[in-house]
C-alpha cells in the first residue's frame, strides 16, 4: 500500500464535471482580472464563514500584508506572534518594518499561549495575529480581551482553518481580519496561490480593496501605496465551486481524525482540541517520541509525512537580528523536535488509514 502525504487527484476526478466547463467558459470571455467572478466568489465565501466582508487577495500571505498595511502597521510598531507556525506569519510584519515579538505556544493546541502574550506587550505595541494552526482556533476570548485593554488590532491567521468555530463563532467574526489561504495544500484549496481577507468593517475592506489594486482608488490616481495583491478570476471561479463541496470534506477530514485517535490512543500524543472547539484538521499532527526515525520507518512503507514546523521562528536566521536565543520559547522549541503530520486528506480510505496506524504501532513495539 502506499498512502501519500497529500493527494488532490481523486478530489478532482469527482468534480471535475463541475470545473471543466466552468473553465473553459472563463477562457471564451477572457476575463481574467476581478470582475464578476471574484465578486461572486467573494460574497459566496462571506456567507459560508458567516459574517465580514471579503477581499479576494493574490495569496494568504499578501492577505496578512494589506491587512496590517491597511491596519497602517509601519516603523517602529510592533506586532506579536507565536513562533511556532508557518514563516509567512510573521514575515509581512518585518517586511513592513515592523518588528515581529515571538511568543510561545501551548504544547497541547500548538497555539500561542493566552498567558505569555500580556507579558511581551510594549510601549509599542500595535497588533497581535494569532494563528489559528492545523485547524484549530487559538484561545480568543483572552486575546480579545487583552487586545481592547491595550487598545491593539487583531488579525487572525486562518489560513489553515476555514471553517472552524470556538463557541459558535469563526474566525473573522470578533477580531478586525481574518486570512485565509487557497494554496493547494489548504482545506480550500485553488489551482496555485490564492487568499482573502474577511474584515469585520466594511472600511477596512475597501481600504484592501484599493491597496490590490496599488492604492488606486480612481483609475492611475493613487492616494496610498499598495500592491498588486488580486486575486484572479480562473481561482476564484475554482474555488467557488468548490466551496459547495468544502463542509463534506471538512466531515471526512474530521472523520479520519477520529479514526486515527482511536487507533493511536496510548501510542502517542494525539491532537487535544480545546473545549469549545472544533477542529476542520487542515493536518493532523501527532507528537511522537523519535520522531525522524517514525518519519523514516514511515518513509519505507511509502506513507507520506511532513514536519510541521521544524524550526521556529525566533531562531530563524533571517530573524537573528532580533536576537532571538534557544530557550526563548521553550515549548516551541520542544515540539518541533516532536511533531509529525499523517497523512488525512478527505479521499483517504478507512484501509489507508489504519495502514498508516499500523506502521506507527509497528515501529513503538
Ligand atoms: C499557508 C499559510 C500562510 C500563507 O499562505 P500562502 O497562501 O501560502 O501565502 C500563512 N500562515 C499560515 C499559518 C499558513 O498555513
Amino acid at each position: 500500500m502506499k498512502v501519500a502525504l497529500l493527494d488532490l487527484r481523486p478530489q478532482y476526478q469527482t468534480i471535475k464535471s463541475e470545473i471543466e466547463p466552468a473553465v473553459l467558459s472563463l477562457m471564451e470571455g477572457q476575463q481574467f482580472v476581478l470582475g464578476e467572478t471574484v465578486r461572486r466568489f467573494e460574497e459566496n465565501i462571506a456567507r459560508y464563514c458567516q459574517g465580514g466582508h471579503a477581499v479576494g487577495l493574490s495569496s494568504g500571505t499578501d492577505a496578512l500584508l494589506c491587512g496590517l498595511m491597511a491596519l497602517g502597521i509601519s516603523r517602529e510598531d510592533e506586532v506579536i506572534v507565536p513562533s511556532f507556525t508557518f514563516f509567512g506569519t510573521a514575515g509581512v510584519v518585518a517586511r513592513l518594518g515592523a518588528k515581529p515579538v515571538f511568543v510561545d505556544i501551548d504544547t497541547d493546541t500548538f497555539n500561542i499561549a493566552a498567558d505569555r502574550i500580556e507579558p511581551a506587550i510594549t510601549e509599542r505595541t500595535r497588533a497581535i495575529i494569532p494563528v489559528h494552526l492545523f485547524g484549530q482556533m487559538a484561545p480568543m476570548s483572552e486575546i480579545l480581551s487583552l487586545a481592547e485593554r491595550y487598545d491593539l488590532k487583531v488579525i487572525e491567521d486562518a489560513c489553515q482553518s476555514i471553517g472552524s468555530g470556538q463557541n459558535g463563532q469563526h474566525p473573522g467574526q470578533r477580531s478586525e481580519a481574518a486570512c485565509l489561504s487557497f494554496y493547494p495544500s489548504k482545506n480550500l484549496a485553488g489551482f496555485g496561490d490564492g487568499g482573502l481577507l474577511l474584515c469585520r468593517d466594511k472600511e477596512l475592506a475597501q481600504q484592501c480593496r484599493y491597496l490590490r489594486v496599488h492604492g488606486e482608488d480612481q483609475r492611475y490616481y493613487h492616494s496610498i501605496i499598495g500592491g498588486n495583491f488580486r486575486l484572479d478570476a480562473l481561482q476564484a471561479l475554482v474555488l467557488d465551486i468548490k466551496l459547495r463541496h468544502l463542509e463534506g470534506w471538512v466531515a471526512q477530514r474530521r472523520a479520519h481524525a477520529a479514526r486515527y485517535d482511536e487507533l493511536l490512543a496510548g501510542v502517542v500524543q494525539t491532537p487535544k482540541i480545546s473545549p469549545g472547539n472544533v477542529s476542520v484538521y487542515n493536518q493532523y499532527v501527532i507528537r511522537a517520541p523519535q520522531r525522524d526515525e517514525l518519519q523514516k520507518y514511515l518513509a519505507q512503507k511509502q506513507v507520506g509525512t511532513a514536519i510541521y514546523y521544524p524550526v521556529p521562528l525566533h531562531l530563524q536566521k533571517c530573524f537573528a537580528y532580533l536576537g532571538g536565543r534557544e530557550g526563548d520559547c521553550p515549548a516551541a522549541e520542544q515540539v518541533s523536535q516532536e511533531v509529525l503530520a499523517l497523512p488525512v486528506y478527505p479521499e483517504l480510505s478507512d484501509e489507508q488509514i489504519e495502514y498508516v496506524a499500523n506502521g506507527i504501532r509497528e515501529f513503538y513495539q
